[in-house]
This record gives C-alpha cells, sequence and structure tokens, in this order.
C-alpha cells in the first residue's frame, strides 16, 4: 500500500494533470506506482495510438525515449514529455540512420522493415515499421523475396520460422530478452509442471521453442485472461506481472527470470513524473522532415493490420 507521502505525490500529479489538460500513459514493464497512476497502459504502439487519439494537449509518457517519438510522430501538435531524458533503449540504439542507409546501398533492392522499437531517424529510413504484434503479418505480405529487417535479430528469426521467408537480419537484440536462457523455463516447468509458458518473441529462439506461446506484451495479457489459464510461466520483463496480477486476481504469474529487468523502463518514477508536469520538460519533439517519412513508414502498417 503506498505512504502518506506517496498519497501526496499521486494527488498532485493528478492535479496538475487535470490543470494542464495532460494524458499519462505507461508502458506495461513500467514501475507498478507508475502504472498504477496512469490513465493507459499497454504496449508502445497501443499507447501511441491512444495518445492520438486523446484531445489532451500534453502526453506524458512514461516508457523510453522511441516510445516518446513514436507519440510525437503520430501527435505532432501534442507536447510529448518523457519524464526521464536518459530512459533509452539498447536494442533501438543498436542502429543508427547512416548505418542503416549503408545497409541499404549493399542491399539496394530489399524492402526495409523496421520494428518499432527504433528512433525516428532508423524509422524515417524504412519502408515498414512493425511491432511484435504484427511483424508476421506485415512480412507476410511483403511481395519481395529480399528483405532487410532492423534491429532485432531475435524478432526476425521468429518472424522467419513463421512466415517461412528469408530475411537479412541486422544483428541488434534486446538485452533483457536475450539474457533469458531454455535453463531458466527448464526451472520453472520443473516447479510449476501445470503452467503454460509464454515469452516475448525478442527471446531467443531455443527459449521460445520451449513456450507454449510467444506473444507481444498486449498478447500476453490478453492469454493471462483466458479461462483456462490458472499459472503461467512469462518471459517478458518482469513489470508486466504487476498488471497481470492486478487484472487476473487469484491466478499464479510466475516470471522466467527475476533478472529480466529492464532498467531504462525502470529510470521513470512518481517524483519524476510530477517534476516533468511542473517544468514541462524534457520534451521530446521528431523534427518535422524526419517525422513525415517516419509517418509514413507507420501508416504503411498500419494499412496493414
Ligand atoms: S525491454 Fe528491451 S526492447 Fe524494451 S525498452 Fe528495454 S531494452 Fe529496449
Amino acid at each position: 500500500m503506498a505512504d502518506r507521502q506517496d498519497n501526496t505525490l499521486e494527488e498532485r500529479i493528478l492535479k496538475l494533470k487535470k490543470e494542464k489538460n495532460a494524458v499519462i500513459l505507461a508502458h506495461n514493464y513500467q514501475r507498478g506506482e507508475v502504472q498504477d497512476i496512469a490513465d493507459f497502459g499497454g504496449d508502445s504502439l497501443e499507447l501511441s495510438q491512444i495518445a492520438a487519439r486523446t484531445d489532451a494537449d500534453i502526453i506524458v509518457f512514461c516508457g523510453v525515449h522511441f516510445m516518446a517519438e513514436t507519440a510525437s510522430i503520430l501527435s505532432p501538435n501534442k507536447t510529448v514529455l518523457l519524464p526521464d531524458a536518459h530512459a533509452g533503449c539498447p536494442m533501438a540504439d543498436m542502429i543508427n540512420a547512416e548505418q542503416l542507409r549503408q545497409k541499404k546501398k549493399e542491399l539496394p533492392d530489399a524492402t526495409v522493415v523496421t520494428y518499432i522499437n527504433s528512433t525516428a531517424e532508423v524509422k524515417a529510413e524504412s519502408d515498414y515499421c512493425c511491432t511484435s504484434a504484427n511483424g508476421v503479418k506485415v512480412v507476410a505480405q511483403i511481395d519481395n523475396e529480399e528483405v532487410l529487417f532492423v534491429p532485432d535479430q531475435y524478432l526476425g528469426k521468429f518472424i522467419m520460422a513463421k512466415t517461412g521467408k528469408k530475411m537479412t537480419l541486422w544483428p541488434g537484440y534486446c538485452p533483457t530478452h536475450a539474457d533469458m536462457t531454455p535453463e531458466d523455463i527448464i526451472k520453472c516447468k520443473k516447479e510449476y509442471p501445470a503452467a503454460k509458458v509464454v515469452v516475448h518473441p525478442e527471446c531467443r529462439p531455443e527459449v521460445i521453442a520451449l513456450a507454449d506461446e510467444a506473444l507481444s506484451t498486449s498478447g500476453i495479457i490478453r492469454y493471462a485472461s483466458r479461462e483456462d489459464v490458472s499459472e503461467l510461466i512469462v518471459g517478458t520483463e518482469v513489470g508486466i506481472i504487476h498488471r497481470l496480477k492486478k487484472e487476473n486476481p487469484g491466478k499464479k504469474f510466475i516470471p522466467v527470470s527475476e533478472k529480466a529487468i529492464c532498467y531504462n523502463m525502470k529510470y521513470i518514477t512518481l517524483d519524476k513524473v510530477l517534476r516533468s508536469l511542473e517544468t514541462m520538460t524534457p520534451e521530446v519533439k521528431v523534427p518535422e522532415e524526419i517525422r513525415v517519412k517516419a509517418r509514413a513508414a507507420v501508416d504503411r502498417m498500419l494499412a496493414i493490420v
């Protein structure tokens, strides 16, 4: 239960949010108390789409930098605040626009598909964006034998296995998901033999091979609500367990690894949310030239799914 001081902090945030006509969005990997104060929780695309639809003037994005950028891409007339400017994504930073331009020169006929976990300038160099939820669908409809997929090699491998399509993969990865091992799953299964296993497609193929399903965070949340699921071993960032427990009282959720923590996601605290609303910083704004190109790649994805 939150203590008195936290309550005061929460009240101040809610008051300021109302005064400034702001909306607070929190990714499923955020700290529990940040998820609890948010107007909406979800994955990065869901949250950006919500942000684009609301009539709020200000979006406080409790997530990492590329997510705030995506909100800015979709909502250019709104002020997008990221309560800690240092909250980045190590995977998104594994490729920059110049590196992608070089790779495109090597593969001039390739269609470039970019995971939404990427910077705006990389999206701007891409033909399509995709998410972990719709990557298979996006790639399956591409009428080109040559596809370059960036930046997550493991999501790329998962999509290749599902579509049978060969792609050139950029060697990026999410350190939080790539650290999970088959041994972690085997250990959990021994302890909870009746539990189902779901993992995120950012995990390594040998981890995915041991799961009942590989799903996006929104897919995991839907799966957990199924009537036939009472115990679930969950292979993604541990922050999601907070929401799973809250929405499914009485069910048991077991993280594949307690060490699966994205520290960048945890940079956002209630104090920083309050300070951000008070100072209207740090703001994330994608320059218009990049925004328009990145938006085109996102729109091509949205036209498919
Ligand atoms: S969990 Fe992985 S992909 Fe998601 S923000 Fe953290 S490092 Fe990036």
